[in-house]
């Protein structure tokens, strides 16, 4: 049997990250994963570490915005009409969160956390050796037609108050920045304070490698064994069992299947995202992730190839994939960029684990001692997942929070 202070369970980028920083301040930390590192949803997203992140992907508003996405003409979206009666809680209050004010509300809230999370990423690259995962490049955001870059007038209004940098680019300005383009856009807005990741999925095996060198056990074993042993909380590993004085659950879209059980129902849903990888035409660089507003797609330069990341997709977690975004969007990358074959026979799906007001739950779990909570981080998992780490270890250990951590706490929805 096992003993330490803690056990992580899910290493994931905010289970890795969160065991490196409870290390950090002298707690000895077990991570804890059905698989090997960063093969969840951690794999395979955008790779944008995106400290200029302001307004959260809302639910459109606008009734006629609306009409297209329920007839899917908008590829940004797409959903399985038998799974809308069971999401359909979760989708009334994610149309509310995405009001006008409250938008500018979660901006304001995750301020102190997306302006922080570059530097706390730098802060475990560096010592993970794995700084050359990391571009600091920003990101672009296309704008095919006037009336679309129009619609960022309140969200860069906010990112001049909130000191947000950024550049807005006629056609010509863009393609200075990324000469293989094509001019099939009217404006463009590059975000300046963004680290574009080669291969995400690697970014977490080296911050779980540091962990483990630093003297982190990191064992195999199903989360959902986790109960109470006494005081502690014991999990089973393949090594046997695991007690621990505390445990945190960071399962990301399979949160809810250790939390049902023990009694915390939370509005957790996936929104669902595929990526493929094109073949870059010869001579093609992408100095940044380059996202298409009309499409809702992202583009990336990875070591596998470009890859293309869908919009979100509102459907069970488990249902069967519907990849007809990847099909709607690579014809709209096409316009854009030289881009060969796609590599893959089937698109990758990933499950953005997503709480209705787009902000993440860190903090204790209500009611049950000694168990905590690092989910819901939906679209900004990656960015926030060290920045994450660090918060939640200075709750756990008693030290003074770098900001308010109330506004992540699980008693917004318990
Ligand atoms: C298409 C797409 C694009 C995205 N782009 C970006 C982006 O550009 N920037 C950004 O910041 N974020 C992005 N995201 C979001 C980001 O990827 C997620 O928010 C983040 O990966 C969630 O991390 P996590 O650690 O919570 O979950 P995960 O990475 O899914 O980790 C959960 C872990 O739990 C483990 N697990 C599950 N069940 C069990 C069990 N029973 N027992 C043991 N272990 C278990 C899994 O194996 C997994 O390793 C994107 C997501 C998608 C889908």
């Amino acid at each position: 049997m096992a003993r330490c202070d803690v056990v992580v369970l899910g290493a994931g980028i905010i289970g890795v990250s969160v065991a490196l920083h409870l290390q950090a301040r002298g707690l000895s930390a077990v991570l804890m994963d059905h698989a090997p590192p960063g093969e969840g949803t951690s794999f395979g997203n955008a790779g944008c570490i995106e400290g200029s992140a302001l307004f959260p992907v809302a639910f459109p508003h606008d009734p006629l915005v609306l009409l297209r996405h329920a007839l899917k003409q908008a590829p940004e979206s797409n959903y399985h009409l038998a799974d809308l009666p069971a999401l359909a809680p979760w989708l009334w209050a994610y149309f509310q969160k995405s009001a006008p004010a409250a938008l500018v509300t979660t901006a304001r809230e995750l301020r102190p956390l997306l302006a922080r999370a570059r530097a706390e990423h730098h802060l475990l690259a560096e010592p993970a050796g794995a700084m050359d995962l990391l571009a600091p490049t920003g990101w672009l955001k296309l704008y095919r037609t006037p009336a679309l870059f129009a619609a960022t007038t309140a969200e860069r209004a906010l990112a001049d108050d909130l000191k947000v940098a950024y550049t807005v680019h006629d056609t010509a300005g863009a393609l200075a920045l990324e000469p293989a383009l094509r001019p099939r856009f009217t404006h463009a807005i590059h975000w300046h304070d963004c680290d574009n990741c080669s291969d995400p999925g690697g970014l977490v095996k080296a911050y779980a490698a540091l962990f483990e060198r630093r003297g982190g056990l990191l064992l195999s074993g199903d989360a959902r064994s986790l109960r109470r042993a006494g005081p502690r909380w014991r999990a089973e590993t393949a090594e046997g069992p695991v007690d621990a004085e505390e445990a945190v659950v960071c399962l990301g879209p399979w949160s809810l299947d250790l939390l049902a059980p023990l009694g915390i129902q939370l509005p957790l849903i996936s929104k669902r995202g595929y990526h493929v990888h094109l073949a870059p035409e010869q001579g093609l660089q992408l100095g940044r992730a380059v996202v298409d507003v009309a499409g809702g797609y992202a583009l990336q330069n990875t070591r596998y190839g470009i890859r293309l990341t869908t919009g979100v997709e509102f459907a069970g977690r488990d249902a069967a994939p519907t990849p007809r975004q990847v099909e709607q969007d690579i014809p709209m990358a096409r316009e854009l960029l030289p881009l060969g074959a796609v590599r893959e026979s089937e698109p990758w799906l990933g499950r953005r684990p997503a709480l209705p007001d787009s902000k993440p739950i860190i903090g204790p779990a209500p009611g049950l001692a000694g168990l905590h909570l690092a989910v819901g981080h939906g679209h900004w998992g990656l960015t926030l997942g060290p920045v994450t780490g660090l918060l939640l270890a200075q709750m756990m250990a008693g030290d003074t929070p770098f900001t308010d951590p109330k506004p992540f706490s699980a008693r917004r929805f318990l």
